[in-house]
């Protein structure tokens, strides 16, 4: 029947959220279900902006982020990251500056690292191929899966076409 087609739920609409935002809406409050977590439209928004992939903000970026669609406070922010971090919707790093920064991308990934732009990339791994060498890891059971725990250091593409690395 033509009118049994899915609509998004009122919720997301009153938060005029862009296409893409709004999907992810929908896939982090069945995340948060999932988890048995109460899916309140301020907890579901912020796991929405970390489903992107190769965005790894603050928690004050995302506050800043978050606020362009929601009235989200600090204290808000806080203890969601740290309810995420518990159940592993999301995962943190520390950057070169010694920045706790967040992500939720939830395909198994390493970080790559910009050492001059300061940019975090997620770049999907294969479960199948070691990152590290067999005899290098001997008797080691190396983690692959999420959380991604990995982060390669180097410049990006725009950073390495105008930068040449130092040599040790
Ligand atoms: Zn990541
Ligand atoms: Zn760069």
């Amino acid at each position: 029947m033509e009118q049994a087609k899915e609509r998004p739920s009122p919720k997301v609409q009153s938060l005029n959220l862009p296409e893409e935002l709004a999907s992810l809406y929908e896939r982090a409050v069945a995340l948060l279900e999932a988890k048995r977590i109460s899916a309140t439209p301020h907890r579901a928004l912020l796991l929405a902006l970390l489903l992107r992939k190769g965005y790894h903000p603050t928690a004050e970026e995302l506050e800043e982020d978050a606020n362009q669609y929601l009235s989200v406070g600090t204290t808000t922010v806080y203890l969601a990251l740290k309810m995420f971090l518990t159940v592993q919707l999301v995962h943190s790093l520390v950057d070169t500056a010694g920045k706790v920064r967040y992500g939720g991308y939830l395909e198994p990934h390493v970080h790559l690292h910009c050492l001059i732009c300061k940019t975090t990339t997620d770049v999907e791994v294969s479960t199948e191929a070691p990152l590290v060498q067999e005899p290098l890891a001997e008797g080691w059971k190396l983690q692959t899966s999420y959380p991604p725990m990995v982060i390669l250091y180097g410049l990006c593409p725009i950073c390495g076409s105008v930068t040449h690395l130092e040599p040790a």
